[in-house]
């Protein structure tokens, strides 16, 4: 749609010239900003002129840019033994868009949205994703994709404040993993998305999302029993509920689908 109260769309090359004031908002792929009335912003700041790679084959694992879009994402082959690779694509069909939603939308305009179905929220939370921040003040921060997304549209980002990269470590990406994904109908959005891996040293992380108002990673030493799993979930105390799905539903969906996921790990 068109966005009635936007004066300037501002394309820099570097970081200096971000400048992210009041009434100015960073601009991704757009796939959502252009979806509704934006009546606070003035001004979009289109991250696509800062020209960074999309992704990284680094020593120590994959550095995904926050601009990489869900297509990249899906197409990317990386090293044999990165057995989860295959979760790569799996979260991005979990974005029921369209093919021009898929071509658009950003893994950094997924993760920074912050929707309980963000797929990208899920695919980092459950590869131990690092987030690349950088401050609005200056410098970089990192931290844990799992603590970036506190809750519903909300994130630990502060006012100015853009999303550069997530950096999954290898060890995560030469995890076994499974996922499942339900929603209220075929092509609707995410009502509950599970993934479970389980690393070389055995230890192995469950990781709720679309069901919960934030993601959850539950850890485990090795493969939890149906009951230490249960008692598990039985912890997550912010369950969602919204169209997508009733809070019991997606609580009890939730227990099947990561017992599944148990089963297909052991
Ligand atoms: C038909 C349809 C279906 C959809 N289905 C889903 C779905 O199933 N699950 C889901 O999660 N979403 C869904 N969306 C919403 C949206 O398309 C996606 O979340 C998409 O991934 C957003 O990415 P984007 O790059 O287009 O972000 P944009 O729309 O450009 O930006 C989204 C928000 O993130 C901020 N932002 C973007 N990049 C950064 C950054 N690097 N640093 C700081 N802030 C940043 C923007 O300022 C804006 O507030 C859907 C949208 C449509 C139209």
């Amino acid at each position: 749609m068109d966005l009635h109260t936007i004066t300037a769309v501002r394309r820099p090359g570097s970081r200096s010239e971000l400048a992210l004031g009041p009434g100015t908002t960073v601009l991704a792929g757009g796939t959502w900003l252009f979806s509704e009335p934006q009546l606070d912003l003035h001004t979009l700041v289109d991250l696509g002129g800062l020209g960074w790679p999309p992704l990284e084959v680094t020593g120590s694992g994959l550095t995904i840019a926050a601009t990489c879009t869900l297509r990249r994402l899906a197409a990317f082959r990386g090293p044999g033994e990165w057995s989860a690779l295959p979760l790569l694509h799996q979260c991005c069909a979990a974005l029921a868009g369209s093919f021009k939603i898929w071509h658009e939308a950003t893994v950094g305009g997924n993760i920074c949205l912050g929707l309980p179905a963000g797929p990208m929220i899920a695919l980092t939370v459950a590869l131990d994703g690092v987030a690349v921040v950088w401050p609005a003040g200056g410098g970089e921060r990192r931290m844990a994709v799992a603590e970036l997304v506190t809750g519903v549209r909300r994130t630990a980002l502060g006012p100015g404040d853009v999303l550069r990269a997530v950096e999954i470590p290898a060890s995560a990406l030469r995890a076994r993993t499974a996922y499942q994904r339900i929603a209220l109908s075929p092509l609707g959005r995410s009502a509950a998305l599970v993934i479970g891996r389980r690393g070389e040293d055995d230890r192995f992380s469950m990781t709720v999302t679309a069901a919960t108002e934030r993601p959850y990673q539950l850890c485990f030493p090795t493969v939890p029993t149906a009951q230490e799993l249960t008692s598990a979930l039985a912890g997550i105390s912010r369950w969602c509920a919204d169209v997508h799905g009733a809070r019991d539903w997606r609580e009890h969906v939730t227990g099947l689908l990561a017992e599944k996921i148990r089963g297909a790990l052991s």
